[in-house]
């Protein structure tokens, strides 16, 4: 019997042996498929190649806004071999090091519970004491639609083998992966047209910045809120053909691909976790405890992508790493969901949200004061060319901790990082302002949002 079998060698189950090897030779990891990670082969590196490339075209062609007359044109098939040739030097540094692994460990294949303490792989059982379970997740697909328009239909897994951009492009889905890949396109030039089902982009929760978000990334990006396809067919020039509704009115539109960007769903049902027991049948009904991630009272941890509700890299990475101790001293367990939380969207301007966010803290009743700061006349942002969006920070009344925020503003990213870091520290506004802010910079802009807040608390 093995200590510990880790199903799924995506990023979370590649971080938990990477540490589960510190402390026994005694396990196995099963995985499924290649052993490049999602995010290393169709997730968050080449999508960032991508929008990097996308950024610095569109940045070149609008030099004019800092008085430089050019013209700029991208070579879109240089551009997709970039993006390739960049995301194979990310898999390969995975697979080097997976490669250095111990061959014993390792068993290609797609693993299933046959009871709760046996995996089948291949035809052969294997036994432990206990399992993490970290078999990510997949685009949703439509099966209607897959079938109707075959290799006109894309997700993100396919996205970035295409070997040249097309002219014009459908993205069903206004969420992280459809907003960043619908812009990054546009911007290199495909046409791009959004069908969103609700009046929401992205994660951004706080209405003020929900509406700013959808006002600016509407300047460039042909966004049809509300609106799904009623029909999708291929024509007689395999172009994509969509019927669709706006104002009771039937519209037609013909484009070369549809990228079909509705969010992703757990690879868990593959696991049969109902012959552990008949009520794991319904995933969404698994009862995994939020913080310890154990799957009911089973020596059984689900982490990363999987089953959660902060479907990043990160999270993925540390959780794969701490439940390794839940497992090895299992039944002692610990919460292993100690990190602030982070998220940012790579459109431009950047979305991210940190710590609490605006709905949260709403809907628990948590008493918050929100400080905000524009950056349409930011002075650094001004310089840069970039004065665009604006921020939020959410601040406790009772002890003036910074309890969270929301961004959309350049380099949010960093600005994201910031914050969360000082959250952690749980540190009141009064400190964080005693902190130098260097000037030109856009972290004056929180330095503006968190002053605004101050004046309000000393008002109160
Ligand atoms: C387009 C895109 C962009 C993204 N951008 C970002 C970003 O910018 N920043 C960020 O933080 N996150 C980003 N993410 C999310 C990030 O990629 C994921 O959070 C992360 O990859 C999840 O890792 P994981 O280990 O849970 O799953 P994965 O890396 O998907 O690993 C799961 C593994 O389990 C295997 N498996 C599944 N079922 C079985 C089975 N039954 N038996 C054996 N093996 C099995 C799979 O084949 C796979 O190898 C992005 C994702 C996408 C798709």
């Amino acid at each position: 019997m093995y200590d510990l079998i880790i199903i799924g060698a995506g990023t979370a189950g590649i971080s938990a042996y990477k540490e589960a090897i510190k402390y026994t030779q005694n396990l196995l990891i099963i995985n499924a498929g290649t052993w490049d990670t999602t995010c290393a082969r169709v997730g968050c590196m080449p999508s960032k190649a991508l929008i990097s490339c996308a950024n610095q075209l569109h940045a070149a062609q609008h030099l004019d806004r800092v008085a430089i007359q050019a013209t700029i044109t991208a070579q879109t098939d240089q551009v997709m071999s970039h993006v390739r040739q960049l995301r194979d030097r990310f898999t390969h540094a995975t697979l080097k090091d997976v490669d250095s692994w111990n061959p014993a460990h390792k068993i290609n294949g797609q693993a299933h519970f046959v009871d709760s303490q046996t995996v089948q792989v291949n035809g052969q059982c294997y036994q432990a004491k206990s399992f993490i379970l970290a078999v990510g997740s997949t685009p949703n697909i439509n099966t209607t639609w897959q079938t109707t328009l075959g290799e006109r239909h894309l997700t993100s897994d396919q996205i970035f083998e295409l070997k040249t951009l097309p002219q014009s492009i459908a993205v069903v889905g206004s969420g992280i992966i459809a907003i960043e890949l619908a812009q990054a396109l546009q911007r290199l030039g495909v046409k791009t047209t959004i069908f969103a089902r609700s009046k929401r982009i992205g994660q951004l929760t706080s209405p003020t910045l929900q509406q700013l978000a959808q006002q600016e990334l509407s300047k460039e990006l042909n966004i049809l809120f509300e609106t799904l396809p009623d029909t999708v067919r291929l024509n007689a020039d395999q172009k994509v053909e969509i019927q669709y509704t706006q104002q009771q009115q039937p519209q037609t539109l013909h484009v070369d691909y549809l990228l079909n960007a509705t969010g992703r769903r757990s690879l868990l049902p593959s696991l049969q976790l109902a012959n552990i027991e008949a009520s794991f049948q319904d995933i969404k009904q698994l009862q995994i405890d939020e913080k310890t991630r154990q799957l009911s009272n089973y020596p059984i941890f689900i982490v990363g992508d999987a089953a959660t509700s902060t479907p990043v890299q990160h999270e993925a990475a540390h959780e794969g790493k701490m439940v390794v101790h839940n497992c090895l001293n299992y039944p002692n367990i610990q919460n292993i969901k100690t990190l602030t939380p982070l998220n940012i969207v790579f459109c431009s301007p950047e979305m991210a949200s940190v710590g609490q966010s605006y709905k949260e803290l709403q809907t628990k009743n948590i008493p918050f004061i929100v400080g905000t700061a524009s950056y349409t006349k930011q002075a650094r942002a001004l310089v840069l060319g970039k004065n665009q969006g604006a921020i939020e920070v959410y601040v406790a009344p009772q002890n003036n901790q910074l309890l969270g925020a929301e961004l959309l503003v350049e380099a949010a990213e960093h600005l994201a990082h910031l914050l969360n870091w000082v959250i952690s520290e749980q540190l009141t506004i009064d400190e964080i302002l005693e902190k130098p802010f260097y000037h030109p910079t856009l972290e004056e802009g929180l330095r503006t949002a968190l002053k605004h807040a101050r004046r309000q608390l000393n008002a109160l």
